[in-house]
Order: structure tokens, then C-alpha cells, then sequence
């Protein structure tokens, strides 16, 4: 059970109302009286407003009798309500800078369908709305979501909560140069009249409502699998996925159907502030895994993943945000094995494992973090992002992982393809997993619960004593490098010959503490600030900033503003931040690049930069 907290409602269509609303798992719907089981969206776009205008019908079932429907909304102007194509009152309640306001609709028990009139607002946070210089090829503007947590209020009012799950269709009309792409069967051709239409026909919940806008392009790449980017990026972007056609086979091979139909990808402009987003049938990456060597395509493997973990099998909660993550990250590396090998899969675990640690070990040193190193977390009138950290993936991920090195890979391979098919398009919350897991797997030994001691992992702080320790013949060969220049400092005896992205990683992460002037040594000799992949950048940038290597800070100031994945700002803002000067240098950046930032990473940095 969680807590129930209550907000009181300040009436704005019919005077105030001293009504109490509920806010349940991030939602203020009550989608336990009110079942919503399809929406049509009708949508303008407009650049110029950076505005979507339009209707959301919503066909409902009113399961109790309730007297109101009650919706999520949020940064957007709620222009007219219909209950059954009649006109009706609405109410909003009291706005909640998390959570939006609630929206509060009167219908009676026969009730079926609500429409609402509304306009998002330019700084609607799911949506980004890119001028044509933020693109990649500088021509067109480009419009993209980011629903997940609780941003799809932010563009369609609905009951915004991964609990509830339905289908959906919409027409989308926007400027006749550009093609609209959705989470949903999608168009692979521009047409003249600029007007898209599209079906989800399979349940799907909120947080994977997804809408892209842009002068993009598509190339087919194998069976039901293809990609779609600006016309500047397509080759490139179909030469680096060469394997997603094998990605998508492999993952069936393992466990089961693939439920989705098609299985494309769309690359985003750099902004995007995630590696990438799992929305069904369409993922949306990041370009900086379009690296020229394949090397980061383990990225598309998580996301294709996320097909079954998450899409398929959704966390209720997103306290239980680890069933989705934990078990797509733990798949992501079951599909690299069979693809690329044994020891590749190891090498990115082992690389994986160490970054565990280190994000244990500094939560674990902060009493406000150490109980989000529980896999079920407690994010009740928090905002869910907080949750996004290497718990719910790497911890998940190891906890999956250790199950399987007790029971064995056959028994294990065997209940994941049992808990995906019976579990499809409905929800998990940890503590029925537990239970499932128990009555389908554990139950066969007396032995194997005593030796996981799942208790350890999901309620429990830090890691359990049964983690894994990773070894990997690749790391150790990189791991001698180091050690002899720990000991002579030669630069030139480092040999990098055979080195993929994580060999350097690993390199980066363990090399000692040097000088600027040694810094600049390993510079010359390996041209590491002039890279093009941003894996390795975000690594070296946060060591040119521990050792005092100045001379980078240009090409530092350069990729700063030219990528907004999240997960390459933080770490290096937050090594900036360490020192007065570096502040002042992260501040200024930051004043420079938050332009070309999505919301969500402008939040998580202005909460560090403390601006
Ligand atoms: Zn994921």
C-alpha cells in the first residue's frame, strides 16, 4: 500500500469548490471507477506557436457509477468539454508544479465518450520544438515528445499513469514538407497534403504516447525492421543498424514472439536528452550512438528490448520502475551475446558492473540517497525522474543476473518466456513478481530462495553479497596497460590496437591521477579531445577536468553544446561544479547550451548548478 495524499481543488469554471482530490501513483485520475479504453486524437501542428491544437476523444466505461471523469492536464489551455457530443461544465483543480492540475469532468453511468478541446503550450515539457539550426541538417524545424514519467499530460489530457493502458488512432495535419511519425503504424512517404492518420490497435499506457515532426526519410533494413532520420543522416544511420534486423530475430529466438508488428527507429536531432525511448513500433535514439564504427549499438538492442520488459509487461508503478528496466537491461545483453559473442557481451557487463559500484558507493555516503539504492523505491509525492539512476538498470540487471546463476540458464530462459506470454499488455508491480516468481520457479528447489534472497535485493540498501564480480579477458588486457602506466607514465607504451568504444572506456575510468602536462601527452598522442564519439568524449572530459587539463576546455565548450543526452551532460557538469572556477565555466556553458537542451535535462542540471 502506498499513501494517498490529498489536494484540495480552488474551482475555476463554477466558482470555487472545496472538493478532495486524490493523487494516486502520479495520477489524479480515478481510473478505478473510470476505465478509459481508446483515444482518437485530431492535431494541428504548428512551429510557428510551437502549439498542438485540437481534440482527444476518449471512449469510456464508467465501471462504478462515478458522477466525474477526472484527467491529468498540464501547460495547456483547456478550450471546451464534451460528454457524448454534448457540451459540458468542467472544472479545474489546483495546479501542482510534478503533477499538473486535475481535470475534472461531470457523467453519468451511461457515459461513453468524453472529447476535449485543448492547446499545448510552447513550454509544454514533453514536447521539444526545434529551430531548424538545432537539426541535423539545418533546413527544417523538428518537433518531438518524451512522455515518460508523467510528461504525456503535458500534450493529451488523459489519465497519466502506467496503470492504465489503451489503444489509440489519430489525425495529424501538419506543414506539407515534413512527415509525422508516432508510436503506432507509421507512414514511410511524405504526402502533398501534409495530413497523417494512425492506429495503435494494441493497449499501450501513457508514458508511450509518442509524436515526431520532421524532415526525415526512411530506409528499409530487413524483414520488419527499418529506420527512419534526416536526409543528411540516413546512410549513415542505416549503415550503423546494419544488425537490427538480427537484433529483432535473435530477441524472438529467446523470448517469443515480437508483439509490436514493424520495429523501426527514428534518429533524433542531438537534443534528445535520452539515449533513446522505447515507444512501440518506433524507437527514438540519439544520434551520438550513430558513432561510424557500430560500436554503440547495444543502445538499440535495450530499446528493442523494451518490446517485451515494459511494453509488453509494464511496472504498475514507477516505484517498480526496475521490472521495466532491470529486465530489459538484462535481455539488452542476452541479445549482444547471441549476436556478437560471449566476450563482447562480458566486456560490457564487467564495464556495467564498475559503474554499479561507483553510483552505489557515492548514493550509499548520502543519507538522502541511500534508500533510492532499494530496488523498490518510494517515489510518492516525488517526482518520478528521480528514479531514473543505475538501481533500477544495472542493480535490476544483476539481481536477473543472479537468479540465473542459482536456478540455471535453461530453467530461467524457460520462466521469462512463461512470465512475458502470460503477462502481456498488463501491468507488474515488484511484489506480484516476487509472488510469480516464486510459484513458478522457486517453488522447484527448496534451496534456490535462501541462496538469491530476494529480500536483500529489492528491499534492501546497496548491493547483497551475492553480486556477481564480473571478469573479462578484454578489460584485463586493458587493465595491464594501466598498471604499467601507473608504473613508467609512458604514454607511448600504451597500445591501443584492437580497442572498441568500452576498451577505452575502461582505459578512461582507470587510469591515475596525472598532470595537465601528462594529460597533454596522452592528447597528443591519441587526439582523444578531437573524437567523434561521444562515449568516449564524455569520459575524457570528465578526466581533463579532474586532472586540471584546461586546454580541452574549448572542445569541452563545443560538445556541451552540441549534444543534450542527459546522461553525457550530468557527469560533467558535475565534475565542473567540483572547484569555484569549474562553476563558474559549468554556469556559463550551461547559459550558452540550454537552449538547444530538452526540458528535462534543464531541470536536472539547473537542480545541480543550483540556478
Ligand atoms: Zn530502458
Amino acid at each position: 500500500m502506498k499513501p494517498v495524499y490529498t489536494i484540495l481543488i480552488a474551482g475555476l469554471m463554477f466558482g470555487a469548490c472545496n472538493k478532495e482530490m486524490k493523487v494516486k501513483n502520479h495520477t489524479y485520475g480515478n481510473y478505478e471507477d473510470v476505465r478509459i479504453s481508446h483515444i482518437a486524437l485530431d492535431l494541428n501542428v504548428d512551429f510557428e506557436k510551437k502549439s498542438l491544437s485540437g481534440t482527444a476523444v476518449l471512449n469510456i466505461e464508467n465501471l462504478t457509477g462515478a458522477s466525474e471523469i477526472v484527467l491529468d492536464h498540464k501547460n495547456m489551455d483547456i478550450e471546451g468539454a464534451e460528454v457524448d457530443g454534448k457540451e459540458a461544465t468542467f472544472t479545474i483543480g489546483k495546479y501542482d508544479s510534478t503533477l499538473g492540475a486535475p481535470l475534472i469532468i461531470p457523467i453519468t453511468k451511461e457515459s461513453k465518450k468524453i472529447t476535449v478541446k485543448y492547446r499545448t503550450h510552447a513550454d509544454a515539457e514533453a514536447l521539444q520544438w526545434l529551430s531548424p539550426e538545432q537539426t541535423h541538417d539545418k533546413k527544417q524545424p523538428f518537433l518531438f515528445s518524451q512522455s515518460q514519467a508523467i510528461l504525456a499530460r503535458t500534450w493529451i489530457p488523459l489519465m497519466d499513469a502506467p496503470a492504465i493502458r489503451f489503444t489509440y488512432e489519430a489525425t495529424i495535419k501538419v506543414p506539407n514538407h515534413l512527415l509525422a511519425l508516432m508510436s503506432a503504424a507509421n507512414p514511410t512517404e511524405k504526402n502533398k497534403e501534409g495530413i497523417y492518420h494512425f492506429k495503435q490497435e494494441k493497449p499501450i499506457p501513457s508514458y508511450l504516447m509518442a509524436i515526431a515532426v520532421g524532415d526525415v526519410e526512411f530506409k528499409n533494413l530487413g524483414r520488419n525492421t527499418g529506420v527512419y532520420a534526416e536526409p543528411g543522416m540516413i546512410e549513415k544511420s542505416a549503415w550503423e543498424f546494419e544488425s537490427m534486423q538480427s537484433m529483432v530475430d535473435s530477441a524472438e529466438a529467446l523470448y517469443g514472439p515480437y508483439a509490436w508488428g514493424r520495429y523501426d527507429v527514428l534518429v533524433l536531432p542531438p537534443s534528445f536528452p535520452f539515449g533513446g525511448m522505447e515507444n512501440p513500433v518506433l524507437t527514438f535514439a540519439t544520434p551520438t550512438i550513430i558513432a561510424g564504427d557500430r560500436s554503440l549499438v547495444s543502445l538499440v538492442a535495450h530499446e528493442l528490448a523494451h518490446s517485451w520488459s515494459g511494453n509488453l509487461v509494464t511496472n504498475e508503478t514507477w516505484n517498480d520502475f526496475w521490472l521495466n528496466e532491470g529486465f530489459t537491461v538484462y535481455f539488452e545483453q542476452r541479445i549482444m551475446e547471441k549476436i556478437y559473442g560471449h566476450d563482447y557481451a562480458e566486456m560490457l557487463t564487467a564495464l556495467s558492473r564498475g559503474e554499479l559500484q561507483r553510483t552505489i558507493d557515492s548514493m550509499m555516503i548520502d543519507p538522502e540517497q541511500k534508500p533510492d539504492t532499494k530496488l523498490f523505491l518510494n517515489l510518492d509525492g516525488r517526482n518520478p525522474d528521480d528514479g531514473v539512476t543505475d538501481i533500477a538498470y544495472e542493480k535490476g540487471r544483476f539481481f536477473l543476473r543472479s537468479i540465473e546463476n542459482v536456478v540455471g540458464r535453461k530453467n530461467w530462459d524457460a520462466f521469462i518466456i512463461q512470465y512475458f506470454s502470460e503477462n502481456s499488455f498488463k501491468t507488474m508491480t515488484t511484489e506480484r513478481f516476487i509472488d510469480y516468481l516464486q510459484k513458478n520457479l522457486l517453488n522447484k528447489n527448496t534451496e534456490w530462495a535462501a541462496k538469491i534472497n530476494y529480500k536483500d535485493w529489492i528491499y534492501g540498501e546497496g548491493l547483497p553479497e551475492n553480486c556477481e564480480k564480473i571478469e573479462s579477458t578484454e578489460l584485463k588486457k586493458v587493465s595491464a596497460a594501466v598498471t604499467n602506466y601507473s608504473k613508467t607514465r609512458d604514454v607511448a607504451a600504451i597500445d591501443t590496437a584492437g580497442y572498441t568504444t568500452h576498451h577505452w572506456l575502461f582505459l578512461l575510468r582507470n587510469l591515475p591521477k596525472m598532470s595537465a602536462q601528462e594529460m597533454k601527452n596522452l592528447d597528443a598522442k591519441f587526439g582523444l579531445s578531437k573524437g567523434g564519439n561521444s562515449e568516449i568524449l564524455c569520459d575524457w572530459f570528465q578526466l581533463c577536468v579532474r586532472n586540471g587539463y584546461n586546454d580541452a576546455n574549448n572542445e569541452m565548450r563545443t560538445f556541451l553544446n552540441s549534444v543534450g543526452r542527459r546522461k553525457f551532460l550530468t557527469p560533467i557538469y558535475r565534475e565542473l561544479i567540483a572547484t569555484t572556477e569549474g562553476k563558474k565555466l559549468a554556469i556559463d556553458i550551461f547559459n550558452q547550451a540550454q537552449s538547444g537542451y530538452h526540458a528535462v535535462a534543464v531541470k536536472t542540471l539547473k537542480d545541480m548548478l543550483g540556478i
